[in-house]
């Protein structure tokens, strides 16, 4: 299985740099996990082959740029973009994105082809298959609706967090699985912002470091996303500090492989 987590901060010259300031993750150049950098940072192939997304959460940094995926492919789909989201992440991607207003409802548009996107509702706890991939959605601990994925094929499984504070339910169903071969997990805050982290509902290193206490697999490799630019360095210092092994900050653009 190979994952990137797409570029979402560019200089003058369009080259990528770290900052994440978007999430999208392509597994296999044909799925993707989130959508915020989908329509700005893909490749010529990677436009032609990814045609299921899959949103964790309707926030901005996580769908920005999907409606304008979207749109750029609209002549030359010969099948829908499929978004795959519980009921109520479709409902409010319905009510306050693809509205008319913010950007045209899609799902009810076609090409001379047919539809240019489609809303695939799956449900929680309950495995589902997504081009080749199997999926199991877990409600975290975000304050909108909000899942964490475990992600599987013949070979491979990895974990999502997506966007958490503290969780239980999500590290249960991890636990269950009979193997992990690497988990992303959030970062968001320095230490020195837990307040700020708890009432967002996101981690700090610190309480990454008692998540990852609830985790029975060893040996996975472990890959810290979701860094607020802004305080990117002193994350970055402090996960280092917790001397947690194969713990790594993921970056963004290059292609890791299980
Ligand atoms: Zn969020
Ligand atoms: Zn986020």
């Amino acid at each position: 299985m190979q994952i990137q987590l797409l570029p979402s901060s560019f200089d003058a010259q369009g080259n990528a740099n770290a900052a994440q300031r978007l999430t999208c993750f392509v597994i296999d150049d044909r799925v993707t996990v989130d959508a915020g950098s989908i329509g700005i940072a893909l490749n010529e192939s990677q436009r032609r082959t990814i045609r299921d997304v899959v949103v964790t959460h309707p926030h901005m940094d996580h769908i920005a740029s999907l409606p304008i995926f979207v749109d750029d492919l609209f002549s030359e789909l010969r099948q829908p973009v499929r978004i795959h989201a519980t009921d109520e992440v479709i409902e409010l991607l319905k009510a306050d994105v693809f509205n008319d207003t913010v950007y045209p409802k899609f799902d009810e548009l076609k090409n001379d082809h047919g539809l240019v996107m489609e809303y695939v509702p799956f449900p929680l706890g309950k495995e589902f298959q997504v081009a080749h991939l199997r999926f199991t959605a877990i409600a975290v601990n975000h304050i909108v609706p909000t899942v964490g994925l475990l992600v599987s094929d013949d070979k491979t499984t990895v974990a999502f967090s997506s966007d958490t504070a503290e969780t239980e339910e999500l590290w249960r169903v991890v636990n269950d699985a009979q193997r992990l071969n690497a988990l992303f997990i959030e970062a968001s805050f320095p230490d020195s912002m837990e307040a700020l982290a708890k009432a967002s509902k996101h981690l700090t290193p610190s309480m990454l470091r008692e998540e990852l206490h609830k985790l029975n697999h060893n040996g996975m490799d472990i890959l810290a996303v979701h860094l607020k630019p802004a305080y990117r360095e002193k994350v970055i210092h402090e996960l280092k500090e917790l001397g947690i092994d194969k713990l790594r900050v993921m970056e963004p653009g290059r292609i890791y492989e299980w």
